[in-house]
C-alpha cells in the first residue's frame, strides 16, 4: 500500500517548536480534523502535540509527507487564540511555534479524564446486618454516589465490605464525571453599595461590556478607591452576557486574599494560573477553560495563553508592574498583548492602576484609551501623609541606614501598637563584601555582579545565576583574617539594626528568597496582616496589592536605589514602586504616614511623592520621552548577542552590525556590552534600534536578520521589542 494512498489531505500544523511556520502533515481517511484541532504528530524520531493552522498545508513530496497520529479528544483551540498567537508571533519577531507552546502548557489536559467508577444503592437488602455493614447503609442512604474507597474511607471499613456488598446487588456500579463541576460564581452575589464615584465608573464600564465590541479603559484610582470594587462590576457584566472572564495579576501566587475577596463578591473562587500551581492543577484548569467551565480566571501573565473559548472580557491590574513582561524565550509584555487579544476578541479590556504606566497615560491622552478616574480613597481614609528626609541633614549613626527622623516615628508606631513597613528593595545582608585589607570585591564568577551577603545562609550569592558560596574567614586574595567588610545594606541588614534599637518588637523580614518559598512568603503575609508583627522589613514583595489594616508608618530606607541605573525610565519606575509602597500604609483610616530617606530631596520624583500631585511629574516625563523620540513616542527594540566567549559574542554582534540596511527612520545603534554585560557565564552585546512611531521595526529586523550570516557555535542570539530599559 502506497503511504498516499489512505490520506485524504494535507494540512498545517503548528508544532511547539521554534518553527517560523506550521508544518504540513496527512490527514488520515475518516479522521476528523479542523482547524484548531489538537493533535499528535511525529517529528523527527518523536511525536508531539500540535495545533491544526489555518488554511493549505505546504505541497510535500507525497514519499516525505508524514500523518497525523492522533486526534485529542479536546475543544480545537478557537480561531481568535490561533489569530492571537500568529499575531504575538509577528509583533515579537518569535517563531509562532514558540508561541503556540504557550498556548500548549498543559499536554496531560488534551485528552479527557477517564470517568470514575461509583457506586449507588440499588434498594436490595444485604443478606446479613453486621455492624460494618450498617455503617455503611447508614452514610449510603441519602441516595448519593460514592467511589468505593470514599465509602470504604467514611464508614472506617475495609473495602472488601463494601464488595461484598456489591457482589450481593446491594450497590450498584455508576459513572461519576471525573471533573468535579466548577462553583459558578454569581454577578448577583455579594454585589457592595457603591459611593456615586465608585457608581459611576462602575455605571460607564458595564455599559461598555454591555454594548460589546473592542474598548480600552485606564481605570486610574488611587491607592484604595475601590478600583477592585469597581471593576469587579465590569466582571459582573460579562458573567451575565455569558462571557468568561481574566483578570490578570503581577503577583497572583502572594495575593491569595485576592481568591477570598472575589469569593465575598461572587460566592466563588475564580479559577487560579500560574507557574507555582501543581501540574495536575493545570491541566484541570487549561481543560476547563477550554471547555468552558471556568468562567473567572486571576492568572499571571501566562493566562493569556490560555485556550478561553467565550472570553469577554480582560482586567489587568496593576498595569504599570514590570512583572507583566517576559524576558525569556517569547519577549512580550502581557498589558501591551491584553490589548491586542480585546482587539482581535473584540470585547473591552480594563487597564487597573494608582500609577499609570506613561505609556497608558499618553494612550489615554491621546484618545486611543478612555481614562477613568478614582480620585480619592473609600470612606474618606485620608493618604498618608508622605515626608522626606533629607539624610544630609538627618544622618543615621555610623555603621546604620536608618535616620534618627524614621528611628523616632518607628518608635511611637509601635507605642501606639501599630505596624511599620520599612522597604528596601534589596535582598540579603549586604550588597557588596570587601577586604579591608588589599581591597579585594568578591565578585560573581559567571556574571558582571558582585556577590551579595546572605547572613542566615552564611554565603555569598549571586543574584542573577544563583551561584553561591560560603562566606570565608580570610581574604582569598591577600589572606587576612577577619577584615572582610559588608558594604551597603541589604533587608537582613536593616532587620538587626531594628533589632539593635527595638530588642523587643517582633520582627519579620520578607523578601523572595525566604527559606519555605511561596507557601512559607503566604503564610507571613497572613500573619502580618493579622496584626502579628510590629515591624515588616521588605523588599518589593511587600508592595503589591496586599492590605495590611494595622500599618501606619511606611518608611524607604533608599529611595534613591532606582535612580541611579541611567535608565531613562528609573523616575517612572520609581515613583511607581515608591508610591505604592506607601500606599500600604493607613489602608483602614487610622492616621498614616511615610517617610522617605533621600539624598535628593528635591529630584521630581520624590517632590511628586510628597506632594501627591503626580500630574506634574508625568508630563514632565512624558515631554522628556516625546523630545528624545523615545517610547511611546518612538520605538525601540533591543537585540542582544550572547555567547559563551567575548570574541564569540562580539564578533557576531560586529558581523550582524555590518549586515544591517539603511531605512530612513532606523537608527541601529551599537554593539556595545550590554547593561549586564555578563550573565550566567555568557558574555552579552547589545544592538539598539530606535525608530520613529510608523517605522515597521519587526519587518526591518525579520530581513535583516535572514541576511546576516547565521549565528554559529554557542552564539544566541534574543530580540526584545520595547525594552524594559534602554
Ligand atoms: P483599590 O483596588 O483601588 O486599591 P479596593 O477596591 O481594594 O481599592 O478598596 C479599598 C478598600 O475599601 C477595600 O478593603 C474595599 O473592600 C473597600 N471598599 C471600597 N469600596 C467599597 C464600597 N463601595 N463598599 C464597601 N467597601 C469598599
Ligand atoms: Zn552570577
Amino acid at each position: 500500500m502506497s503511504p498516499e494512498s489512505n490520506i485524504e489531505r494535507v494540512v498545517p500544523v503548528m508544532v511547539p517548536m521554534p518553527a517560523e511556520r506550521p508544518y504540513s502533515y496527512g490527514v488520515p481517511v475518516g479522521m476528523h480534523i479542523e482547524p484548531g484541532s489538537i493533535v499528535r504528530v511525529p517529528l523527527g524520531p518523536r511525536e508531539v502535540a500540535g495545533v491544526v493552522w489555518d488554511g493549505e498545508g505546504e505541497l510535500v513530496p507525497a514519499s516525505k509527507l508524514r500523518r497525523i497520529s492522533h486526534v485529542f479528544d479536546c475543544p480545537p483551540l478557537p480561531a481568535e487564540m490561533r489569530k492571537f498567537i500568529d499575531w504575538v508571533a509577528n509583533y515579537t519577531v518569535s517563531p509562532p511555534g514558540m508561541v503556540a507552546r504557550m498556548a500548549l502548557r498543559a499536554p496531560a489536559a488534551f485528552d479527557p479524564e477517564p470517568p470514575v467508577e461509583g457506586i449507588r444503592l440499588t434498594g436490595l437488602q444485604p443478606d446479613r446486618l453486621t455492624p460494618a455493614r450498617r455503617r455503611v447503609l447508614e452514610l449510603a442512604e441519602n441516595g448519593q454516589a460514592w467511589t468505593r474507597s470514599g465509602l470504604a474511607h467514611a464508614a472506617g471499613v475495609s473495602s472488601s465490605v463494601i464488595d461484598g456488598l456489591i457482589e450481593q446487588g446491594v450497590f450498584e456500579h455508576i459513572d461519576l464525571p471525573a471533573q468535579p463541576v466548577v462553583a459558578q460564581p454569581d454577578p448577583g452575589f455579594g454585589r457592595a453599595q457603591l459611593t456615586p464615584e465608585q457608581e459611576a465608573v462602575a455605571a460607564r464600564l458595564r455599559e461598555k461590556v454591555g454594548q460589546g465590541g473592542y474598548s480600552a479603559t485606564l481605570l486610574d484610582g488611587v491607592t484604595g478607591s475601590g478600583k477592585t470594587e469597581v471593576y469587579f462590576e465590569a466582571v459582573a457584566a460579562a458573567l451575565e452576557q455569558g462571557r468568561q472572564v481574566l483578570i490578570l495579576l503581577p503577583e497572583i501566587a502572594l495575593t491569595q486574599a485576592f481568591l477570598d475577596r472575589f469569593h465575598d463578591r461572587f460566592g466563588a473562587r475564580p479559577a487560579e494560573w500560574h507557574s507555582d500551581l501543581a501540574p495536575r492543577k493545570r491541566e484541570k484548569v487549561w481543560r476547563q477553560v477550554a471547555e468552558g467551565q471556568v468562567r473567572v480566571v486571576a492568572g499571571a501573565r501566562s493566562a493569556l495563553f490560555l485556550p478561553f473559548s467565550e472570553l469577554g472580557l480582560i482586567v489587568v491590574d496593576e498595569e504599570h508592574d514590570p512583572a507583566y513582561k517576559q524576558e525569556d524565550r517569547v519577549f512580550y509584555n502581557a498589558r501591551d498583548m491584553s490589548v491586542v487579544r480585546a482587539r482581535i476578541g473584540n470585547f473591552p479590556v480594563i487597564l487597573a492602576s494608582a500609577t499609570p504606566s506613561l505609556e497608558s497615560r499618553v494612550n489615554a491622552e491621546q484618545g486611543r484609551y478612555e481614562r477613568l478616574v478614582l480620585p480619592v480613597r473609600f470612606a474618606q481614609v485620608a493618604m498618608p501623609d508622605i515626608r522626606a528626609i533629607d539624610m544630609r541633614r538627618s544622618p543615621p549613626q555610623p555603621g546604620g541606614f536608618i535616620s534618627p527622623a524614621l528611628l523616632e516615628a518607628i518608635s511611637q508606631t509601635l507605642a501606639r501598637k501599630e505596624q511599620t513597613l520599612l522597604f528596601l528593595n534589596r535582598r540579603g545582608y549586604a550588597p557588596l563584601t570587601l577586604c579591608r585589607v588589599c581591597g579585594h570585591r568578591f565578585q560573581c564568577e559567571n556574571c558582571s555582579s558582585w556577590l551579595v551577603e546572605h547572613r542566615f545562609r552564611k554565603q555569598l550569592v549571586c543574584h542573577h545565576c544563583g551561584h553561591h558560596e560560603p562566606r570565608p574567614e580570610a581574604c582569598p586574595e591577600c589572606g587576612t583574617l577577619d577584615h572582610l567588610v559588608p558594604c551597603g545594606p541589604g533587608v537582613e541588614r536593616i532587620a538587626e539594626e531594628i533589632d539593635h534599637h527595638f530588642p523587643d518588637a517582633r520582627t519579620i523580614i520578607l523578601s523572595s528568597d525566604l527559606i519555605g518559598g511561596v507557601k512559607r512568603l503566604r503564610l507571613e503575609l497572613e500573619a502580618i496582616a493579622n496584626g502579628e508583627a510590629d515591624i515588616v522589613v521588605g523588599t518589593q514583595l511587600v508592595a503589591k496589592g496586599h492590605n495590611f489594616p494595622g500599618m501606619t508608618l511606611v518608611g524607604i530606607i533608599d529611595a534613591d536605589l532606582g535612580l541611579s541605573n541611567g535608565d531613562p525610565r528609573a523616575a517612572e519606575r520609581t515613583f511607581q514602586l515608591l508610591h505604592q509602597v506607601t500606599g500600604r500604609a493607613g489602608r483602614t483610616g487610622l492616621k498614616s504616614t511615610g517617610l522617605i530617606q533621600t539624598y535628593q530631596p528635591e529630584h521630581p520624583v520624590m517632590k511628586a511623592l510628597v506632594s501627591g500631585d503626580a500630574e506634574a511629574f508625568y508630563a514632565r516625563e512624558v515631554e522628556e520621552r516625546r523630545r528624545a523620540g523615545l517610547p511611546p513616542f518612538g520605538r525601540l527594540a533591543s537585540i542582544i548577542v550572547s555567547a559563551g566567549t567575548k570574541p564569540e559574542a562580539e564578533g557576531y554582534a560586529r558581523e550582524l552590525r555590518r549586515a544591517a540596511a539603511h531605512a530612513p527612520e532606523i537608527d541601529v545603534l551599537g554593539p556595545a556590552e550590554a547593561p549586564m554585560a555578563m550573565v550566567a557565564g555568557r558574555h552579552r552585546f547589545r544592538l539598539l534600534l530606535h525608530a520613529s512611531r510608523r517605522a515597521d521595526i519587526q519587518s526591518y529586523i525579520r530581513a535583516w536578520t535572514a541576511r546576516a550570516p547565521k549565528p554559529r557555535g554557542s552564539v544566541r542570539v534574543q530580540i526584545d521589542i520595547d525594552p524594559q530599559s534602554f
